[in-house]
């Protein structure tokens, strides 16, 4: 029995009668034998219907900081709940929310001066968009309505996220619905670098780079035309969670500085820690107008979405009623204060429990523990920035060939992770690890052997197995 009521058989039938699960093909989803139902957690692992215990080693999707059922989060939720749930930013203030604003204002590059709160990542983007052009707009340049992005981003799922989001796999299906985004190559950090020291600030001189050229161009050969350029700083999540160079960021700054555009940096998965740093732009200490923030915000408890930006922009919209300079978009939780309290105890763990630095002490364990994949037949690439860590999974190491996408061989090896004790999501055949920043080192051990013991005796028979079909 899983609680009073119902078996885990009860349950799986239950779901698939009425649950239409994200980004699933649910035929697939149905003929599935063992989908895992998870009834409880604990620090850095979840447990199923049935008891199994699971290294939580995607974060529950790249949120979760603290690890689960947390005391202090816990308490955080109860002590508010005692207070209020939820009221409206809409005309009404409330206590966490203005707490939290303050908080984030403090740790954020310096330079941004106001929190402008939503419901979640995407919402997150879809506002500093709108923030963007309307920035232009309100000051008499509404042609300035373009973005410049890198491909192989992602930003969400809402349609403005969408547009500027650029995975064909994700995407492609909605370009109808969207608006026009011009896109460049992005840089990639060396083959097997780690950035682990990630303290340093990379120099940005030195020779022009392609995506530098290549955005400089479409600026130059397109005036008056672009709001802003829109980047997921240092990694690239779910495009493959590709890495960028050292000094990427100063470059950007440059570059927007150089045409009076606005940066616009997606730190819905970077921000709090993912990269070593409180947040990724903190690597080239660099300030955009608008930072996005979500995920990790509310230590993975809660969804809420934030958008921080300048005085400048900010006061691009301040006027009285008669001067139409409002920035509209409202959601119904935007700020909502049970989120905002649990918000401001994540914090508080950070500096009590000095997390960062634990952070990267786990992530120079975690690469020196997957590290003797370097020498692997099948291992393209090994990349990895903080807490964040790439495993590229390919047929032949010396050529970059890679396996049919339909051989699903990222996912097969994940299935044998959670048969290992160890919860991962790959994106195509990339492995991430990405565990809860206070994972302890014996569990960062225990996925990274986990891992290495997959490939080394896991892949050749995935392989053998889709060859004989
Ligand atoms: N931006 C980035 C960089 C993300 O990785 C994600 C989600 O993975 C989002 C935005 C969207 O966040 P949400 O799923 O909360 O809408």
């Amino acid at each position: 029995m899983v609680n009073e009521r119902r078996t885990t058989k009860e349950l799986l039938e239950l779901d698939r009668q009425y649950v239409w699960h994200p980004f699933t093909p649910m035929k697939a989803w149905m003929e599935k034998k063992d989908p895992l139902i998870i009834a409880r957690g604990q620090d850095e692992f979840l447990f199923d219907t049935d008891g199994r215990q699971y290294i939580d080693a995607v974060s529950s999707l790249w949120c979760n900081i603290h690890g689960h059922h947390v005391p202090e989060l816990d308490q955080a939720v109860r002590d508010q709940l005692d207070q209020v749930a939820h009221s409206t930013l809409l005309g009404l203030c409330n206590i966490p929310s203005i707490e939290l604003a303050a908080r984030l204002i403090d740790i954020a590059p310096r330079g941004l001066q106001k929190v402008f709160f939503s419901d979640n990542g995407s919402t997150a983007v879809e506002v500093a968009c709108k923030m963007a052009y309307q920035f232009w707009a309100n000051q008499g340049q509404p042609g300035k309505s373009r973005f410049l992005a890198f491909s192989g981003a992602y930003h969400g799922d809402t349609l403005g996220a969408v547009s500027v989001g650029g995975i064909p796999a994700f995407h492609q299906v909605y370009a109808p619905l969207c608006f026009p985004v011009d896109r460049v190559d992005p840089p990639q950090l060396a083959p097997f670098a780690g950035l682990n020291a990630a303290t340093e600030s990379a120099a940005a001189s030195g020779p022009v780079m392609p995506w530098e050229q290549q955005m400089e161009s479409l600026i130059l050969a397109n005036p008056g035309v672009y709001a802003g350029i829109v980047i997921e700083p240092v990694v690239q999540g779910a495009g493959g969670m590709i890495m960028h160079p050292p000094g990427t960021l100063k470059r950007l700054r440059q570059l927007a500085d150089r045409h009076n555009l606005l940066l616009i940096c997606d730190e819905v998965m970077t921000g709090f820690g993912r990269t070593g740093l409180m947040f990724a732009c903190d690597h080239d200490q660099i300030c955009p107008e608008l930072l996005c923030l979500s995920k990790g915000l509310t230590g993975g408890y809660m969804p809420l979405g934030a958008t921080l930006t300048t005085g400048r922009c900010f006061d691009a919209f301040y006027g009285a009623p008669q001067a139409e300079k409002t920035f509209n978009p409202v959601h119904t939780y935007t700020g909502r204060p049970l989120a905002c309290a649990v918000g401001i105890a994540s914090l508080d763990l950070f500096a009590s429990h000095n997390l960062l630095e634990h952070s990267r002490a786990m992530g120079r364990l975690l690469w020196e523990e997957i590290s003797v994949l370097q020498n692997h037949d099948h291992i393209g690439d090994l990349r990895q920035v903080g807490l964040t860590a790439a495993i590229d999974i390919v047929k032949n190491c010396r050529t970059g060939e890679r396996y049919p996408w339909q051989w699903r061989v990222g996912g097969a090896l994940c299935n044998r992770m959670r048969d290992a004790g160890i919860l991962m999501r790959p994106l195509g055949d990339v492995l991430v690890i990405m565990p809860p920043l206070a994972i302890r080192a014996q569990n960062v051990k225990s996925i990274a052997r986990a891992v290495v013991e997959c490939i080394d005796n896991g892949l050749d028979d995935i392989v053998s197995e889709r060859e004989a079909k």
